[in-house]
């Protein structure tokens, strides 16, 4: 027999979840949380960009590196039956440069704004708030290499949160510098690290060579400890990274958006430089991240397009969910019929079934409800939540006037039929 479950570490997204502690798979609040942030995007004047879930390997080891995590471990690689290699898209950057270079988005302007949602894939062990199909909302900003810009894509990233209620959070920012900095930095990590390679951990032993900026991410007490004393990045960028970095600070101070500098913040992908943040929720234990970005100048330009500077940031739908519910901000309540409708004998299932129509081509969210007497049918109407119940027997049927129903107040109303629509999309005294 067929497996009846979804894949390890993939879920469905239900109107009504099975347990409480699965609240944040409820559909209405994926559609809700989806809809503030294409909403506030579009404020900021970003555009939406949809590309294919599925994208040629190279295009993922070539931009986020062979060392990362993504590319060494955790993506969903297959060979199509033409012999391609292809894999399950593990994030969003890569695939919008593509699209950039392929479509020649340059023809349209200096500076190009999109925004993207929807599921990504990674092959990493499932916990709480990891899973192997995730979803995310990003953002790519590309044509201006200005700290003006870092800030529109970092304040988006805040103002999302701050609308959706989440106030305690901390925005975490630091800077790699230009490729040359980054480059002399990564030296003089591997120099300080090297003659204390049996105090690292297996992962980070095996990063030393491949990636040692990923050290600085460890969470093991020993090398923290001794990262303490390694070489800080901060120190050995130029002056004028140094100054991009200050600038983008000021501006974040002066718009009151609080934020911590933090040494050790690097991002998992090659292809940063310069700024890069991340806002963490202290409510989420081990997977913290809720999102994060940064600066990739250089990438366009690596996929053989335009040398055009890009910021952006990606955040996961899952954790943004999970804090909400464990932050117990304000969430709409699921979906309800505006009416149900309630037919008393044959001729009225007739007649409500052709006002169930006109209703709905009106606007109005209306449900027919089918039970054995009608004190059963109101129950239903209730147990829906619905707004309002109409009864409809032979008697109103001759008369074209409905008794209408308001659940909450239990209050009846005679309402013409030619009335309806606007008593319930304009209730008197709403
Ligand atoms: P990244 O692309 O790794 O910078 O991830 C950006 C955001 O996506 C993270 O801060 C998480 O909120 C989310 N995310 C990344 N990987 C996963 C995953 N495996 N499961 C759930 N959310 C994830």
């Amino acid at each position: 027999m067929a497996s009846c479950t979804a894949p390890k570490g993939t879920f469905d997204i239900l109107p009504t979840p099975a347990t409480p502690a699965e609240e944040w798979k409820r559909s209405h609040l994926w559609s809700y949380l989806e809809r503030v942030m294409v909403d506030l995007a579009r404020t900021y004047a970003f555009c939406e960009i949809r590309t294919p879930i599925f994208e040629q390997a190279s295009l993922f080891i070539r931009s986020v590196g062979e060392t990362s995590d993504i590319v060494s471990k955790e993506m969903y690689t297959f060979q199509d039956k033409g012999n391609r290699a292809l894999c399950l898209r593990p994030e969003g950057t890569a695939a919008v440069m593509r699209a950039f270079v392929q479509h020649q988005l340059q023809q349209h302007g200096t500076k190009h704004k999109f925004f993207y949602k929807g599921p990504f894939f990674r092959y990493d062990r499932p916990q709480a708030g990891r899973y192997r199909q995730f979803h995310q909302f990003g953002v790519e900003a590309i044509g201006e290499d200005t700290p003006q810009q870092d800030f529109e894509v970092i304040s988006l990233l805040v103002e999302i949160y701050r609308q959706l209620g989440l106030g305690d959070l901390r925005l975490q920012l630091n800077t790699l510098g230009s490729h040359a900095c980054r480059a002399r930095y990564t030296k003089a990590l591997l120099e300080f690290l090297t003659p204390h390679t049996d105090r690292l951990t297996p992962d980070s032993q095996r990063r030393l060579h491949a990636n040692p900026l990923r050290i600085l991410d460890s969470k093991d007490p020993n090398e923290q400890a001794l990262l303490e004393r390694a070489p800080r990045l901060i120190d050995v960028i130029d002056g004028a990274s140094r100054q991009r970095f200050e600038a983008l600070c000021s501006l974040l101070t002066k718009a009151n958006l609080p934020f911590e500098v933090t040494p050790t913040l690097v991002r998992g992908l090659d292809y940063y430089n310069h700024v890069v943040f991340e806002v963490v929720s202290d409510q989420l234990g081990a997977q913290n991240a809720l999102g994060g970005g940064g600066r990739y100048n250089g990438l366009l330009a690596s996929f053989g397009g335009p040398d055009l500077p890009s910021v952006g940031f990606s955040l996961g739908i899952e954790r943004t969910l999970i804090a909400l519910l464990e932050a117990r901000c304000c969430l709409p309540p699921p979906p309800a019929p505006l009416v149900s409708l309630i037919p008393l004998g044959p001729a009225a299932h007739t007649a409500c079934f052709d006002l169930l129509y006109t209703l709905r081509r009106q606007g109005v969210c209306t449900e027919l409800i089918d039970a054995k007497t009608v004190q059963k049918a109101l129950q239903k109407a209730a147990k829906l939540n619905a707004t309002f119940a109409l009864v409809l027997g032979d008697h109103e049927i001759a008369k074209q006037t409905a008794q209408v129903k308001i659940m909450k107040t239990r209050e009846t109303k005679e309402v013409a039929f030619g009335n309806l629509t606007s008593f319930f999309l304009n209730p008197p005294g709403a």
